[in-house]
């Protein structure tokens, strides 16, 4: 698929965005405030090659929760400062083909292996972070997605606020993953910081330079900065591939084929390795919580350029 010409990226995502730009099925998550609320006929898809070249189509530069779609970020971060192998060891990769909120892992005294896209195993790993103090924690995870995005990112404050007077089943999940002695730093201050990093706004724009550097092999394609470890990038595309659609992860490597990570703020971001990111923002979500726009028009685009990792050539 290297051979891929402008023209040619240009009509898939023409095509994709016109398919299903008029899709009303699902709705925004409704179990926080203010994602409930949000526009659910905004929509944007954002191609970027791994030589920096950009396609977009409708609302690429507003501003959503990040939320589930900097998982693999965090994960990352982990594997940055500690190697794959603790993550293998400590938290675990295996998909769980559980809702993310599930209590799958941790409800057993015996350890069950997490992964780091599911909740539990999201909070773990935050809590998994190396740093000094803990209050380094949340500044040092901020920067580091921020490299990925390739400019500083921001808390969206209104929908923290949200999210943290109600998350309830968070906090039962952290408690429980407390009891269970899984955490590494202390419960509170670890949800806190997954709360924030749910909470941090991107664009799609931004989402797809995030994407496209785990393209390129961990290099940013915009900043030219080095943000992973090629052999890492690796290990979280499969740790995408496998579980970045929760109970719905099956049937998304079925049809598009790519490690990608959804978002319950209505984010998607995709990865062909060595070629190129498409993110794309639609507030309305299946049932597992994954944008209902956003995964058809990512198949789609999959479907018309070949860009399946199981496509046989
Ligand atoms: N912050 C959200 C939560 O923990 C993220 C979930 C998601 O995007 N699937 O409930």
């Amino acid at each position: 698929a290297a051979t891929l010409d402008t023209k040619t990226l240009e009509t898939a995502v023409e095509g994709a965005y016109q398919a299903y730009r008029h899709l009303e099925d699902g709705e925004p998550a409704q179990y926080i405030p203010a994602l409930a609320t949000a526009d659910p006929d905004r929509f944007a898809i954002v191609l970027m090659t791994v030589d920096g070249k950009v396609i977009t189509r409708g609302d690429s530069d507003v501003a959503f929760p990040i939320m589930s779609a900097a998982k693999p970020f965090t994960a990352a971060l982990v594997m940055q400062q500690r190697g794959a192998q603790a993550l293998v060891d400590e938290l675990g990769v295996e998909p769980t083909g559980d809702p993310f909120n599930a209590l799958t892992g941790i409800i057993r005294t015996r350890h069950e292996p997490l992964n780091p896209l599911v909740n539990a195993g999201a909070i773990t790993a935050v809590s998994m972070i190396r740093v000094e103090e803990p209050r380094q924690r949340w500044p040092l995870l901020l920067d580091y997605l921020s490299r990925f995005a390739g400019e500083p990112l921001q808390l969206q404050d209104a929908v923290y606020q949200s999210v943290s007077t109600s998350n309830y089943r968070n906090r039962a999940l952290v408690n429980l993953l407390q009891q269970e002695d899984w955490l590494e730093a202390e419960a509170d201050t670890t949800l806190d910081i997954y709360n924030r990093q749910s909470c941090v706004a991107v664009t799609a724009q931004q989402l797809a330079v995030m994407g496209a550097t785990l393209a390129n092999a961990g290099v940013n394609p915009v900043t030219r900065e080095p943000v992973l470890a090629p052999e890492l990038v690796m290990q979280v595309l499969a740790l995408m591939t496998l579980n970045g659609f929760y109970d719905e992860s099956g049937w998304w490597a079925f049809t598009a084929g790519l490690p990608a990570k959804s978002g319950v703020g209505g984010g998607i971001v995709a990865v062909a390795p060595g070629e190129l990111a498409i993110a794309t923002y639609s507030p309305r979500l299946s049932p597992a919580g994954n944008s209902m726009r956003g995964m058809l028009a990512i198949q789609a685009i999959s479907r018309e350029l070949g860009l399946s990792l199981f496509n046989p050539g």
